[in-house]
């Protein structure tokens, strides 16, 4: 576009603007207002996009974006403004970094942008560097996994997260990986209801939490329909996570089987095995009472 055409279409944005007076003046079409007042301020980003130093192109256009941004807190900015004051192509990249790098709070709705707050969030800023911090350390895929939920105890993991640091290796595979041969009390949604599909939980990395081995004859599947039907709740002593006062120790579920104990497991015929009539939801805490 040449500088004729920006400074044309300024013109015409200005136009537009001041023919919609009456309707401002009768309180009517209040988006096509703002729809135009938004043309007005892309026309003039463009008109003085010339004047930027060359060597702000690239890597100025993330800050250029963030500066436009912070000049409208709380306001609703047009994709076209955002695309004239960055000067790249590639703007909506930088809109998602500036979110989830940096941790600011930007809203999008209807091709449209909105940042919420001056300042950034600074827990999903630290979260975003602990994540990258372990996607670039050493180890196997299934060593950097393992890593970041030592480092999350406690708190949700996405699938994302776990995909990152994995790079790019199925992610879900791996966490179930962790459970079987580290014995790591990873939840899913089909353990704890406050999940959701694709969250994993790494609920304590205790020693004496660590999984009973036989824990991994029973997947997903089997614990999904076993603990809703328990309401999530132990059998033994009526408590689900909610109500179990998770400060002091862990609470997760296990599969426990009425009628042999867990060491006992392996030697059942398959069909027993997994006779959902014969298994119960029970607690890590009551498990470990030596009952189980
Ligand atoms: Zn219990």
């Amino acid at each position: 576009m040449t500088r004729a055409d920006a400074v044309d279409q300024y013109r015409s944005a200005v136009k537009r603007l001041a023919e919609l007076a009456d309707e401002v003046a009768a309180e009517r079409s209040h988006d096509e207002v703002l729809d135009a007042l938004a043309d007005v301020r892309a026309a003039v980003a463009r008109a003085y996009q010339g004047r930027r130093p060359r060597s702000e192109r690239g890597g100025g256009a993330q800050a250029r974006i963030l500066a436009y941004l912070l000049k409208h807190v709380g306001e609703w900015v047009s994709s076209g403004e955002i695309a004239a004051v960055s000067g790249i192509g590639e703007w909506a990249r930088r809109i998602r970094e500036l979110r989830v790098e940096e941790g600011y709070e930007i809203e999008e709705g209807g091709g449209r942008y909105r940042i919420l707050t001056e300042e950034p969030n600074l827990a999903r800023r630290e979260r975003w560097r602990t994540v990258t911090s372990i996607r670039n350390g050493q180890g196997s895929s299934l060593e950097r996994v393992q890593k970041l939920f030592e480092a999350l105890v406690g708190e949700i993991v996405t699938l994302e997260e776990i995909y990152r640091v994995a790079h790019g290796i199925e992610g879900a595979e791996l966490a179930r990986q962790l459970r079987k041969r580290e014995l790591l009390p990873i939840e899913t949604n089909a353990d704890a209801p406050d999940l959701d599909p694709g969250d994993h939980r790494l609920a304590s990395l205790m020693e004496w939490d660590r999984l009973h081995p036989s824990q991994a004859l029973f997947g997903e599947d089997i614990r999904r329909q076993v603990f809703s039907r328990d309401r999530f709740i132990c059998r033994t002593c009526r408590m689900g996570r909610s109500t179990s006062g998770t400060a002091d120790r862990a609470f997760y579920l296990v599969i426990r089987h009425l009628d042999a104990s867990p060491d006992a497991l392996p030697g059942l015929q398959a069909e027993r095995l997994t006779d959902l009539a014969r298994l119960a939801s029970w607690c890590n805490r009551c498990a470990s009472k030596g009952s189980a």
